[in-house]
């Protein structure tokens, strides 16, 4: 594993990769890397010849300071997992390599950015597709790995990918979870002992929720899922919402066309956690 720090350095290596034709998947993260990370740098690995891992805290996506503050930072661990995996270059810019001058760009995304994570994080899909423009145009990948985990996110992308007409394909990746059923995430670090332990209440009661599609309305089952939440004293409900997979429109009858999917965000504590479950797949 070759580490980069510069878009110049990193651009040659891949600029000799493209001349003989080799392809290139990109994974681009936050570190402190999870298995969750890993899978998609594996299936970026069986799927291109080579393979780029970026590590870049994006300020610019944080809408409360005291989240970027707290925002964990594992490099020499994250290097240390990545190079036993079939990483071929690790990119790690500094935040003046990402923006020599402030991005001023305001990339709208219509109904997609103003809904749940829209509305509770003003600015943070517009911080979103800056640096995933920036980081596309340096490493310009065939195709670009991102969980699902982060599903507004991932629409947000795809709806760039799309209106600026990039040559990439953006591959969805499955939530990887701990034995418990708690999405990884590098905010779990964060949890104290009580919040790690009632967390894994969330995808628990997501699960109930597709099991009682079938008996109720989104709107009861909605109503059901913020009783459920409420009545564990440690997690806050932020939204759940029931969305059009494609529109993230508010789904009100089960019979409307196309795939539903249900987000959570909830606080345990002071970190906020995010999931989502399909009720269609
Ligand atoms: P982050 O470092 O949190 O910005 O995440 C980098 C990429 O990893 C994003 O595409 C995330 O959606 C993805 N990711 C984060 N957590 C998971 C998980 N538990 N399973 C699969 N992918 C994940």
């Amino acid at each position: 594993m070759e580490l980069f720090e510069t878009k110049k350095g990193l651009g040659q290596a891949l600029e000799s990769d493209r001349e003989r034709g080799l392809s290139i998947g990109f994974v681009p993260t936050m570190g402190a890397l999870h298995q969750g990370h890993l899978s998609l740098v594996e299936r970026a690995a069986r799927e291109n010849d080579r393979v780029v891992v970026s590590i870049f805290v994006n300020p610019n996506q944080f809408n409360d300071p005291n989240d970027l503050k707290n925002y964990p930072r594992t490099l020499d661990a994250d290097k240390a997992l990545l190079s036993a995996m079939a990483c071929d270059y690790l990119f790690v810019p500094s935040i003046d390599e990402v923006y020599p001058e402030p991005d001023t760009r305001k990339i709208s995304f219509g109904s997609l950015e103003t809904v749940m994570e829209g509305r509770f994080r003003p600015g943070h899909f517009n911080g979103v597709a800056q640096v995933v423009s920036k980081l596309f145009d340096m490493v310009r990948p065939e195709r670009v790995y991102v969980g699902l985990k982060d599903f507004q996110q991932y629409s947000i992308i795809k709806n760039l990918v799309s209106r600026m007409d990039l040559p990439v394909s953006i591959v969805a990746c499955d939530t990887m979870r701990e034995a418990d059923g708690l999405a990884m995430s590098s905010r779990n670090t964060l949890l104290t002992t009580e919040h790690r332990a009632v967390a894994p209440q969330i995808y628990r009661i997501l699960q109930e929720a597709r099991v009682e599609a079938g008996h109720f309305t989104p709107e009861e089952v909605q109503m059901h899922v913020k009783e459920k939440i409420s009545s564990f004293k440690l997690l806050n409900l932020e939204y759940f919402e029931i969305v059009d997979e494609l529109t993230l429109l508010p789904c009100t009858d089960w019979s409307q066309p196309g795939n539903k999917v249900g987000c959570i965000a909830v606080y345990a504590g002071s970190v906020r956690l995010i999931d989502n479950i399909f009720f269609d797949k």
